[in-house]
C-alpha cells in the first residue's frame, strides 16, 4: 500500500527561539511539561492564511488513495490554531472547558518557524493534502475550521466536533525553546473517554507512529514510540472517539522547519497521516 521511497532523513538542529515571536512552546518542550498555555497575540502569525489558502489549484491525490478502501469512514481532522487567532487576544484567551471539571484557554496562536511561518499555516496545509486523499479513498472528511483566516474554534469545539466520526486526528507542530529538539511525537488523553475509547486512541497513535516513522524522525525524548499520555488537553479531553494530537514536528529546529514549510514536505505529512488512519482501520 505504500509507495513512498525511503529516504535519509536531513534533520540537523540549528535555529534560535526568539523571544516575542509567539511562543516557544505551545504544547510541549519536553514530556510532562508546559501545554496549551496563552501566548503573547498579536505578532508573527499572518492572519491571512498561507500560499495555498485560496484554492486547491495544483493538489494531486497521493498514489496510496487509490489503493485504500475507506467508503462509509467518517475522519475529524483538527488542523492546530488559525490564521487569525494572533490578532484577536480577548477570543482566543478567554476560557473554555477543559474537559476535566476546570478551564483553559479557548486557544493559542500556535508556534512558528524562526523565518515566521505560522504552525496555523502549517497544520491547515497539512489538513486540506489529508482532506483530498482522504476524500479520494472515499471517506467523509469533516474539519474543526473552515478556513485559516478565522479565530478558533477553541480547544473544547475541537474535540466535540468530532463526536459522529470514527476518529480525531488533530495536527499541530511544536516550538521547543531547544532548536536542537526535533522529530514527531503523538499525544493521547490520560485517561481518555472510557476504557474502549482510550484503547483505540493507543492504537491510533501507534498506526500513526508507525507510518511517521517510517518518513520522519521520532522525538525519543517520548519513549521509543514517541507517544505520551497528557491529561491536560482539552481538544482530546473533549472528544468522545479515539483521537490524537499529531506534533508533527519541530518548528524551531531549522531542518524540520524547512520541510514544514515546502509544500512537498507537507505531503510528505500528509501522506503519512494517511497511512497511519488507513492502518488502524
Ligand atoms: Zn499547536
Amino acid at each position: 500500500m505504500r509507495h513512498r521511497l525511503l529516504v535519509p532523513s536531513l534533520l540537523a538542529s540549528a535555529g534560535l527561539c526568539l523571544p516575542g515571536l509567539t511562543a516557544c512552546s505551545h504544547d510541549s518542550s519536553a514530556p510532562g511539561q508546559a501545554t496549551e498555555r496563552a501566548e503573547t497575540a498579536g505578532q508573527s502569525a499572518s492572519a491571512g492564511g498561507g500560499p495555498e489558502d485560496a484554492g486547491t489549484a495544483g493538489e494531486t491525490t497521493s498514489a496510496q488513495a487509490a489503493d485504500a478502501d475507506l467508503k462509509g469512514k467518517v475522519i475529524a481532522l483538527d488542523p492546530g490554531h488559525n490564521g487569525g487567532n494572533a490578532a484577536h487576544p480577548e477570543e482566543i484567551n478567554r476560557e473554555v472547558p477543559d474537559g476535566r471539571g476546570g478551564t483553559k484557554a479557548c486557544n493559542t496562536t500556535g508556534t512558528s518557524t524562526n523565518s515566521d511561518y505560522p504552525e496555523a499555516d502549517f497544520t491547515w496545509s497539512v489538513a486540506k493534502k489529508l482532506k483530498t486523499s482522504l476524500t479520494d479513498a472515499g471517506a467523509e472528511v469533516v474539519l474543526s475550521r473552515k478556513d485559516n483566516k478565522g479565530v478558533g474554534p477553541c480547544v473544547d469545539e475541537r474535540g466535540t466536533f468530532a463526536d459522529d466520526a470514527d476518529l480525531l486526528v488533530s495536527i499541530h507542530a511544536n516550538g521547543s525553546e531547544s532548536s536542537s529538539v526535533k522529530g514527531y511525537h503523538i499525544i493521547v488523553a490520560d485517561p481518555g473517554e472510557d476504557e474502549k475509547t482510550e484503547a483505540a486512541s493507543v492504537d491510533l497513535a501507534k498506526s500513526v507512529g508507525k507510518s511517521m516513522g517510517e518518513e520522519f524522525t521520532a522525538n525519543k525524548a517520548y519513549g521509543k514510540a514517541a507517544i505520551s499520555r497528557r491529561p491536560d488537553l482539552a481538544g482530546l479531553n473533549n472528544a468522545s472517539v479515539p483521537a490524537v494530537i499529531v506534533e508533527c514536528g519541530e518548528m524551531r529546529n531549522r531542518s524540520e522547519a524547512k520541510v514544514m514549510e515546502s509544500k512537498s514536505g507537507q505531503r510528505k505529512y500528509a501522506d503519512a497521516l494517511f497511512d497511519g488512519i488507513v492502518d488502524w482501520f
